[in-house]
């Protein structure tokens, strides 16, 4: 292994590969990337591929149309298929001031040009029969959004990263960043040290651990969210959108000739994975609940993954002050892999000192200390 990198990032998943990526496009050179386990076999490979514009804060909506733009055209780029499935998000709104709120956001969303539609639970249930209609005030949907495969995507970006001459070594877990007088000098590993002057902390759920090695506090929390999938399911006619009833922090969308169903997500922050047996019981009370049709579905499978949550659900990008060299891409809350393009492009620009196409100042992790926290009228829906 180098004994020597320029820039070091901790961390094999969707923002690690992306940002590796981006720096390769922009002509950065040195590069190592260092993964613990297997490349994706964190939150990446538990997450549900979705990706939408229908955000309620204006820094996720460039997100997701910068992230976009190679979404759309990621196998021209990357010569990877994401097989991106643009099936639409349905959100659903159960209580006045839920339908409120998303009428706020869908008026966000089309100062930016997001074609957004207005539904009421009668246009609903014309257009989604199998939807139960009766208790709802409306609803949003984006036809933009619709999901895709994170290990493709995540292929394709390290794909990219290699062939400009990253170095991506797996099962190298970095146990300690030193730094001298303020700036970022090396990091340990099993394997050996490397001395570099930037590191990027790309660790998903273990943000806050590694973190601690360069002596910052990064305020990442990890939180169980439990999926589910079902045999082939015939019954429900496609396309069928990803269709979130937000209430019930519940939701489904197709997954090959079967459906994947949204479990709870934990209350408490643990890096418990497993999955449970009281989980699977409520996904599929919530199921028959929004979908009667589906009490005819059978789960035969499912797994759990982390959620990497900061404070306000929103991702904490950039160079940490005072600690010259450490960056920081963590705190996704639910979002990373759709925001992924454009989170590793960002990241590059700011790592080459060239000025961030997206403006991320408000992201910076200062502004936990200075309170200045974003906020969104609903707790941010996490997929
Ligand atoms: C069930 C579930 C569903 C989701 N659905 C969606 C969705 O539909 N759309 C969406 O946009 N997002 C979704 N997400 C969120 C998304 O998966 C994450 O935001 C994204 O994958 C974060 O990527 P990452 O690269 O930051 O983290 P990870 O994929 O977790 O990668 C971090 C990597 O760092 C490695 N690492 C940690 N510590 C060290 C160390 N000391 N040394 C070396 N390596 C280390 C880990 O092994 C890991 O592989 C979902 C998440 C879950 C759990």
């Amino acid at each position: 292994m180098e004994k020597t990198a320029d820039i070091v990032i901790v961390g094999g998943g969707i923002i690690g590969a992306s940002i590796a990526y981006h720096l390769v496009q922009k002509g950065a050179k040195g590069i190592v990337l260092l993964e613990k386990g297997m490349l994706g076999e964190g939150s990446t490979g538990k997450c549900a591929g979705g990706i939408r514009a229908q955000f309620s804060t204006e820094i996720n909506i460039r997100f997701s149309l910068e992230s976009l733009k190679t979404w759309n055209n990621f196998e021209e780029i990357t010569g990877v298929d994401l097989g991106f499935k643009r099936a639409g998000y349905l959100f659903l709104a159960t209580t006045e001031a839920e339908w409120s709120i998303f009428r706020e956001n869908s008026a966000l969303q089309h100062q930016f040009g997001i074609h957004v539609e207005l539904l009421s639970p009668k246009e609903i249930n014309y257009r989604w029969p199998y939807l139960k209609v009766d208790d709802l005030t409306g609803g949003t949907f984006c036809s933009l959004d619709g999901y895709a495969g994170p290990y493709e995507a995540l292929s394709g970006f390290v794909k990219g990263a290699r062939q400009g001459g990253v170095k991506i070594y797996e099962g190298t877990e970095v146990l300690e960043i030193y730094q001298k007088n303020g700036k970022i000098s090396s990091v340990r590993t099993a394997k050996g040290d490397i001395s570099s002057p930037i590191v990027v902390n790309a660790a998903g759920p273990y943000a806050e651990e590694v973190g601690k090695m360069a002596g910052v506090e990064v305020p990442v929390q990890p939180y169980r969210r439990q999926l589910f999938f079902t045999a082939p399911f015939p019954w429900i006619p496609d396309p069928i959108p990803l269709v979130i009833d937000f209430h019930r922090a519940w939701y489904f969308r197709r997954e090959g000739a079967g459906l994947l169903i949204s479990g709870p997500k934990d209350n408490l922050p643990s890096f418990n994975v497993n999955v449970d047996f009281a989980a699977m019981v409520e996904v599929a009370e919530n199921s028959i609940y929004r979908v009667p049709i589906m009490e005819k579905a059978e789960i035969n499978s499912g797994w759990a993954g982390s959620y990497e949550i900061s404070p306000d659900n929103h991702a904490i990008l950039g160079e940490v002050p005072g600690v010259e060299g450490f960056f920081l891409a963590n705190g996704f809350s639910g979002h990373g892999f759709q925001h992924s393009p454009a989170v590793g492009r960002v990241m590059a620009e700011l790592i080459i000192e060239e000025k961030p196409s997206i403006d991320i100042s408000c992201l910076s992790i200062d502004r936990f200390r200075k309170g200045q926290l974003i906020r969104e009228p609903l707790t941010a829906f996490k997929e």
